[in-house]
């Protein structure tokens, strides 16, 4: 990659050989190549045309709420949409949100106009591009349960509008394509009163801050729950709550937590995986499958 052709292309921030642990919550993750906030819409399309043209490999991150970086990093560019596209515009019950709006600004501004359909999100980290790839959820509720469109741009620069009809959403996972980031998306919320919301709200709120080591960092549930119940269930019952990897840790309050107690390295957390998924498939039959998105791994350290 020819660090002064990107410099010349592209209008936004760019930064070369950015450690990815300052972009995750879990606070790991070695250098990307470059990481690319773009000016704008144009600014966007003309990155994304260029890497495509070069042959550079390019990821879309949120706010790295779900995503463990390898410690050798990314080689290719990695772009954030953040601040630049933040916009958030609420009428009556219809909400157009740009994707790096962050979640908890569009739950906190649906909630105080009594719109229903969000607020069960409260305290889920990350920004509305993560969160609908992710088909983020909790006690309940999920992203894209009142969403109506999305607008994405491909790799070639090209717009591309989808209707919900046009869409497949199901447990943490969405039918959009690796190689498009979205950009924004409409969703028409139920009108609902105050004692309604605040009741979904706080129960919410209540049940997260009782069952999660929020005090140390970590990317949420690293396994998504299997069709026989909860991940953090049986990793529990396999006996490896507080199992350690140098400074990652099988949380001792939530089994599905992994956490960094400070200098923690990705290849610590990929040893805690492999032991949760070899134990709890010994024990129990059950394959786990990760719910975190991985950057920058070969799958043969993924499945060691
Ligand atoms: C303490 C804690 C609690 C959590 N609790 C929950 C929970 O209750 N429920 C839940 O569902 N999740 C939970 N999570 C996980 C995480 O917050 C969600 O998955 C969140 O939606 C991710 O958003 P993000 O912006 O950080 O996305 P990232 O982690 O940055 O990215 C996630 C995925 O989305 C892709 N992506 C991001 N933005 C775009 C874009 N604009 N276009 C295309 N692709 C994009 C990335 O490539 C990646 O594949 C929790 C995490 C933490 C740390």
């Amino acid at each position: 990659m020819k660090k002064k052709e990107i410099t010349n292309i592209a209008k936004g921030a760019i930064l070369f050989d950015e450690p990815m642990s300052r972009h995750t919550s879990y606070g790991i993750g070695g250098p990307a190549s470059a990481y690319i906030t773009p000016k704008d819409k144009e600014d966007l399309r003309t990155i994304l045309k260029y890497a495509k043209q070069k042959n550079i490999p390019a990821y879309f991150i949120g706010s790295g709420s779900n995503i463990l970086v390898s410690d050798e990093g990314i080689n290719g560019i990695v772009i954030t949409l953040g601040k630049s596209f933040n916009k958030l515009e609420i009428n009556k019950n219809r909400v157009f949100a740009e994707t790096g709006v962050m979640l908890g600004k569009m739950v906190k501004e649906c909630t105080k106009r009594n719109l229903s359909g969000i607020e069960s999100l409260i305290g889920v980290p990350g920004t509305l591009g993560g969160a609908l790839i992710m088909n983020a959820g909790a006690f309940g509720g999920e992203i894209s349960n009142c969403l109506e469109s999305v607008n994405a741009i491909t790799m070639s620069g090209d717009e591309k509008k989808y209707k919900y009809d046009d869409l497949e959403f199901n447990y943490r996972n969405s039918s959009f394509s690796n190689d498009e980031i979205l950009i924004d998306a409409n969703f028409k919320f139920i009108e609902s009163n105050k004692e309604t919301v605040s009741k979904n709200k706080l129960k919410a709120s209540g049940g997260r801050k009782s069952s999660q080591p929020l005090r140390f960092r970590s990317a949420g549930s690293v396994f998504k729950n299997p069709k026989e119940g909860a991940a953090g269930y049986f990793i529990d019952k396999a006996g490896l709550k507080g199992t350690k990897s140098g400074d990652a840790e099988i949380s001792s309050i939530h089994a599905n937590f992994f956490v960094n107690h400070g200098t923690a390295s990705a290849s610590d957390v990929i040893k805690l995986i492999n032991i949760a998924r070899k134990e709890v498939s010994k024990e129990f039959g059950i394959m786990l499958e990760l719910e975190i998105k991985t950057l920058g791994f070969t799958q043969e350290v993924l499945e060691q």
